[in-house]
């Protein structure tokens, strides 16, 4: 099967998975999506799986809690064009597609108002900001997009001069590592750009073999492959489960990159960990891992100038330096 016929194969039933695990799952506004790889490595009969978390959907997404939002992360704030996002100096973001491999839980974007359509206006825009050096193709899932939808717009962006650096964000090869086919490694070969492929892994167990062999091709390409993942309550709030995820990625050539601190969606209140509690666990893997294999430990506060750096926000909150908290939906202490 090609990676758009596996593609078909996934779970989007509420009543097959429930048959398939042995467990009652509601139905809810953002629909099950799963790939058949992902279910077979959850346990049966049990909702105490760290994949069955992030994927399946659980009566706590219907809690409210009225400082979850619906954009969390102001993305709306921040459009320079109806798929293009510039949030930080140089670098824009294109919403590619809403299409993904499989439908996260904690998605900060589950709420996005997706544009269809071409990428004109998008192009256009970066033409007009010659400030901007490097594009981000996220969505939803940049690999959701065919092969040939990819190549036009990477030869867009490619011609562009002021662009120096392509950036992939994507979790699809976590679910369907076979989109790392050799038409997708041949495209790649040709872009004439820096690409950068920013992987989304969150629990060791979403890796296998598989899944790292088709990464290792793309670091073979000479593009760096590192890794980003979403501090989970239950899933990953853990030493011994971010040391075994960072020194797999590791060793299979894959630094990782950020630890995320939850972003405040609607209905993902039940994976807050306390961002004190990220702090420590950060600070203990120091201890335990080479500093390259360590990530760094952020949340995005918005209207910042980049990602913020929580140890650094940690430090100016003991000495008293609060403004930079404001407009903040992060929570420390
Ligand atoms: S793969 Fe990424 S964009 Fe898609 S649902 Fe998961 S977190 Fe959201």
């Amino acid at each position: 099967m090609n990676w758009q016929q596996i593609k078909k194969t996934n779970f989007t039933s509420v009543e097959a998975l429930a048959g398939y695990l042995g467990i009652p799952i509601p139905k809810h506004p953002f629909p099950l999506n799963i790939p058949r790889r992902l279910v077979e490595k959850m346990k049966k009969g049990t909702t105490e799986d760290p994949l069955f978390k992030q994927f399946v959907i659980t009566e706590a997404e219907f809690l409210k809690d009225p400082s979850f939002k619906e954009d969390p992360v102001d993305d709306a704030a921040f459009l320079k064009a109806p798929k293009l996002i510039k949030k930080y100096k140089g670098r824009a973001l294109l919403t590619t597609t809403s299409a993904c491999a499989m439908h996260c839980r904690y998605c900060f974007r589950q709420k996005f108002d997706y544009q269809k359509g071409d990428f004109e206006a998008e192009l256009n825009a970066i033409r007009q900001d010659p400030s901007i050096f490097e594009i981000i193709l996220s969505g939803g899932d940049p690999l959701s997009l065919s092969d040939q939808k990819l190549s036009l717009l990477l030869t867009d962006l490619s011609a562009i001069s002021q662009i120096k650096l392509i950036r992939f964000h994507t979790r699809f090869p976590i679910g369907i590592p076979e989109r790392i086919n050799e038409n997708f490694l041949k495209l790649l070969s040709t872009i004439p750009k820096q690409l950068i492929f920013v992987i989304h892994c969150n629990h060791p167990t979403e890796l296998d073999q598989d899944i790292l062999s088709a990464l290792k091709k793309i670091s073979q390409l000479g593009i760096p492959v590192i890794n980003q993942s979403v501090l989970l309550k239950g899933v990953n709030d853990s030493v011994s489960v971010l040391k075994e995820l960072c020194l797999t990625l590791a060793a299979n050539g894959i630094l990782p990159y950020y630890l995320h601190q939850l972003d405040r969606i609607q209905g993902a209140q039940h994976f807050e960990v306390d961002s004190s509690i990220g702090l420590k666990l950060i600070d203990i893997l120091r201890s335990e891992l080479p500093g390259y294999a360590v990530p760094k430990f952020v949340a995005e506060i918005p209207h910042q100038p980049s990602k913020t750096p929580l140890h650094a926000l940690n430090r100016l909150e003991s000495q008293n330096l609060k403004p930079l908290l404001q407009n903040s939906s992060c929570q420390l202490g």
